[in-house]
């Protein structure tokens, strides 16, 4: 049986330390390699067996790990774009996880996010408590084993990590995670384990390692078990534009074996793409391989890998995309079908009633669909690519069902000037982000807001009351309409009122406010305005001081009562006195 490395992907809330840890790791690792004897990869750093053992031998030794598997294979970019477009159908290319959670700083939106995709992907992962080194005492032992690190600690230092984890063991139990810290566990099928270490002075970098060894032998030993001599399996993590080679793909390899002049197969778009390997290269130099502009062909290469590959036909090729190559072409057709409904599985194209998805990757769109599932938000289409005109249709068709739906989320992707014009003038709403969590958030924030819109919306249509006097010696018209100088007592008058006294005779209708000569809508408690009243005859059925209050039928009086929150005392007992006057004659009135 042939076992390849495990492939490690690390996860985690911007500035907890993921580039750091990465980079303390290869660092640490490399400097304990023989030059020569490396493999190079493109995308990823191979942290072979020879080293862990060496590094982490304590560790190994005190937890009985027999190391059988060549080594590791770390994924070279961090965070959860890159960890999407390892995807495969049902989870992840990535064999295991390391979440890096800023000790001082706990759980962050993309913690949680990474915690979600995660277990969306299926995928186990390790947690490193990192930055340990800046907790109040701590006093560092550069890249030793944290346990001695941990104990030799004055009490501060300790017990001010013991109530960090013990924060964080209450908030992933509420994850339906149990967490805990790694020497404290007994079965690892039960815990995930936590790990203090620092990305600066290496405390717990070998524990690290050798727990990623000992759960991927213990756990994962048949995902491991390849056979290298079969067609490779992949995923293309990204396409590539590269001095005088053109455009390229950079590939993680899973599982078999790949040989230059292989024909290879990678989903599309719309088809699938078939072409043949030109060339194969992985990067020339060790050390640092981010770094590289020069690359040496290889002939082959065995899973868990990571190469470039020069091939024509290419154009079209986007990230995420799984990769295989076929040795027989009379499979050819058999597998083109099988890698494109992959694709086609992932996908949405529905035609009932929900939210447009627009994404860069396969990986992503799979991610963001599976979170809108998990939050209840209803998916009508979900696809690869820019937002078209034709989206835009399609959600102005939405909100034309739903006002809630009349909006587009986008992740990763550009928006043309012209799209985003057409969006405003239709008042589509386009949620762009390349963090998913910010897409949901936002588009939580843009529901409530456009909830509380059509609440004040409702609002503003319904009468309000008020109630006011006639002011003596300012009648200033008697009739057709009457024109009279007028106080406020009580409430807000609104221009176009109907109006009776406070036995419930009804006067007429409020036809005009002014202010000093000038048209005015409403009128607030105090002001001292003129209105015009058609309906009113002063001397006849109106006089002076007399008071007049609003009326309003009984559908707007319930409806008011579902704004107790915008009415304020006065209005309250403005409305107790309209229903009290009318109720006199219908005593079901308002109820
Ligand atoms: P990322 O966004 O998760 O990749 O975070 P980075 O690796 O870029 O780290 C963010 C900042 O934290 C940088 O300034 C790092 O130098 C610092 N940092 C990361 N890990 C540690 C650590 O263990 N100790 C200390 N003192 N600083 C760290």
């Amino acid at each position: 049986m042939t076992f390849r490395s495990p492939l490690i992907t690390v996860l985690g809330h911007v500035d907890h330390g993921k580039t750091s840890l990465l980079d303390k790791i290869r660092k640490t690792t490399v400097n304990e390699r023989e030059p020569g004897r490396m493999t190079q990869h493109i995308g990823a750093s191979y942290i072979p067996a020879e080293v862990i053992k060496k590094l982490s031998k304590e560790f190994l030794e005190q937890f009985k790990i027999t190391v059988t598997i060549p080594g590791l294979l770390a994924i070279d970019t961090p965070g959860h774009e890159a960890f999407i477009n390892l995807r495969k159908r049902g989870g992840s290319i990535a064999d295991l996880a390391v979440l890096v959670i800023d000790l001082r700083d706990g759980i962050r939106p993309q913690t949680r996010e990474a915690v979600s995709i995660l277990k969306q992907f299926k995928v186990p992962f390790i947690i490193a408590l990192n930055k340990v080194d800046l907790i109040p005492g701590w006093k560092s032992y550069p890249d030793k084993s944290i346990t001695s690190a941990y104990n030799n600690q004055k009490e501060l230092a300790r017990n001010e990590i013991d109530m960090k984890v013990y924060d964080l063991m209450s908030a992933f139990h509420e994850f339906g995670f149990e967490v805990d810290l790694f020497f404290n566990i007994e079965d690892f099928t039960k815990k995930i384990a936590m790990i203090p270490c620092s990305a600066k002075t290496g405390e717990g970098i070998p524990e690290i390692l050798a727990l990623l060894i000992g759960l991927s032998q213990k756990f994962l030993e048949k995902r491991l078990v390849i056979d290298s001599n079969s067609p490779a399996k992949g995923s293309v993590i990204e396409v590539k534009e590269e001095k005088g080679l053109g455009k390229t793909l950079d590939v993680v390899i899973y599982d078999g074996v790949l040989r230059t002049g292989d024909t290879i197969v990678i989903a599309g778009l719309e088809h699938p793409i078939v072409t043949k390997i030109k060339a194969m290269l992985v990067p020339e130099q060790l050390a640092e391989i981010r770094e590289k502009s020069n690359f040496r062909n290889v002939k082959e290469v065995y899973a868990a890998s990571g190469v470039k590959i020069s091939a024509q036909n290419i154009d079209e090729v986007i990230s995420g995309m799984p990769i295989v190559s076929v040795w027989d072409e009379t499979k050819l057709e058999e597998v083109k079908k099988e890698i494109q409904k992959e694709v086609e599985e992932v996908i949405v194209e529905t035609s009932s009633e929900g939210i447009l998805l627009k994404a860069d990757s396969l990986g992503s769109l799979e991610a963001i669909i599976g979170l809108m599932k998990r939050k209840n938000i209803q998916v009508r289409k979900a696809k690869i690519g820019d937002i078209t005109k034709k989206d835009i249709d399609d959600a102005i068709a939405m909100k034309a069902t739903n006002k809630n739906l009349g909006v587009i989320f986008a992740f990763n992707i550009k928006i043309s000037e012209e799209v985003e014009k057409l969006a405003e003038a239709n008042k589509i709403k386009i949620i762009s982000s390349n963090i998913i969590y910010r897409i949901l958030e936002e588009y939580e924030e843009w529901q409530n807001q456009s909830i509380e819109r059509e609440k004040l919306e409702e609002f503003e249509k319904l009468s309000v009351p008020a109630m006011f006097r006639i002011i003596p010696g300012f009648v200033f018209h008697q009739s057709s309409p009457a024109v009279c100088g007028i106080e406020i007592l009580s409430g807000t008058l609104k221009s176009g009122i109907e109006l009776m006294k406070l036995d419930g005779t009804e006067i007429g209708k409020l036809v005009g406010l002014e202010d000093n000569g000038e048209k005015i809508e409403s009128a607030v408690k105090g002001s001292k305005v003129a209105a015009s009243i058609r309906g009113a005859v002063i001397g006849r059925n109106l006089k002076e001081n007399d008071e007049l209050i609003t009326i309003m039928n009984s559908d707007n009086f319930r409806k008011l009562k579902n704004f107790k929150e915008k009415l304020t005392e006065d209005d309250i007992e403005l409305l107790k006195k309209i229903a009290e006057i009318k109720r006199k004659k219908d005593s079901l009135w308002g109820y």
